[in-house]
């Protein structure tokens, strides 16, 4: 059975260049590796135009590492205090990886279905003089809806405090620009809307408030500070990189450039998502967010109206037919999630509709 494409958010497929990219073996002193190194930080950064005010710090691990660091890093062990406006359960992860770091941690509850509402920001922002930083989701991959970043971000530049962005399903193919929006920092990986393998993140930094964070981390691997300024010094990285997966996603950012950057990736998800929600339509899938907040990067579909559904059930009769679907994440509906990312070979989304057309005359 040939390698079933992947409709998930990361991993996901990725182009055969990229898979080759890690069949070489680097040494990690290697200057020849560094450029490599180097030349994915420098692009990283204009990605958001942050060159001359930003620095890009990566972290091995997947996504999750990348956030603890930026938090545990930026955000000062004494007096901290994180208000984490949340949709869904990477938000959560946000307000735990807060909370278990010791920090004071403040929420705004919203339903999975409903967006960040700026002006909520700024009602507790202005209530609460000792919240320090607000950690937002740009795109809540859990439902896959859209968080207002640019009207959010202004509200927190006029209140003086730090923002810390979760861009990781969004930073690539939506647009983040560092010359429009004050941000601490932007966090992604390798293996989201960038089509690299997985296995490293990457923190954007405002380098004012990097240099800020001078022995502030309580961890020593997930010290971002400290990655930084071993990197300026030795062009290295600290601790073992994961170099297979660093060559890799430098041949991958090169594909993302040569395709037109974040406009051009960004409308081929946005086509992508467009021919996902009309051809379930079709079907009489039903998706579960209102046009207007979705993000054209993942979407939740209601599970179909057959008898005994089963997601493994139906799950499996799609992957029969050359397709991983991904499980829904919401707390109360039975839902199932497509994801708008990665090379989905000739037939594109058209034929994982198709597939899942043939299951459901199946079933
Ligand atoms: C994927 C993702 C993460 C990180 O998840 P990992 O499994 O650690 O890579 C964090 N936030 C969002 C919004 C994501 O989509």
């Amino acid at each position: 059975m040939p390698v079933p494409y992947l409709l998930t958010p990361g991993p996901l497929t990725i182009a055969r260049q990229t898979k080759e990219a890690m069949l070489r073996d680097w040494g990690s002193w290697d200057a020849d590796f560094n450029v490599i190194t180097a030349r994915i930080r420098e692009r990283l950064v204009a990605i958001v135009h942050g060159q001359g005010s930003h620095e890009c710090v990566p972290m091995q691990g997947s996504g999750t590492f990348s956030v603890e660091a930026a938090i545990g890093t930026l955000v000062p062990r004494q007096g901290g205090h994180v208000l984490v406006p949340q949709n869904g359960a990477y938000c959560q992860r946000i307000a735990r990886i807060s909370r278990l770091l010791g920090l004071h941690v403040t929420t705004i509850d919203y339903a999975e279905d409903a967006p960040v509402v700026a002006a909520d920001i700024d009602t507790a922002l202005a209530a609460d003089a000792s919240i320090t930083h607000v950690a937002l989701v740009h795109c809540e991959t859990s439902a896959g809806i859209l968080n207002p970043l640019v009207a959010a971000a202004a509200v927190v530049e006029r209140h003086g405090r730090g923002l810390i962005i979760d861009a990781m399903s969004s930073f690539g193919a939506l647009e983040i620009d560092a010359r429009q929006i004050r941000f601490d920092a932007v966090i992604a990986a390798s293996g989201k809307c960038l089509e690299g393998p997985p296995g490293m993140g990457f923190v954007i930094v405002r380098r004012a408030a990097l240099e800020a964070a001078k022995d502030n981390s309580r961890s020593l691997a997930l010290d971002l500070h400290d990655q930084w300024v071993y990197m300026q010094k030795t062009t290295q990285w600290r601790y073992t990189p994961p170099t297979h997966v660093v060559a890799a996603f430098d041949c991958a950012i090169e594909q993302f450039l040569a395709e037109g950057g974040q406009s051009a990736r960004g409308a081929r998800y946005a086509e992508n998502c467009r021919l996902l929600i009309e051809g379930m339509g079709r079907l009489g899938m039903r998706s579960f967010l209102a046009p207007a907040v979705q993000a054209p990067i993942i979407v939740t579909f209601h599970a179909p109206a057959i008898p005994n559904y089963a997601f493994k059930r139906f799950y499996d009769a799609v992957k029969a037919r050359g397709y991983i679907l991904y499980p829904g994440k919401l707390t109360t509906l039975e839902t199932f999630r497509v994801g708008c990312m990665g090379q989905l070979g000739e037939r594109g989304m058209a034929g994982a509709v198709a597939a899942v057309e043939s299951v459901l005359l199946e079933l």
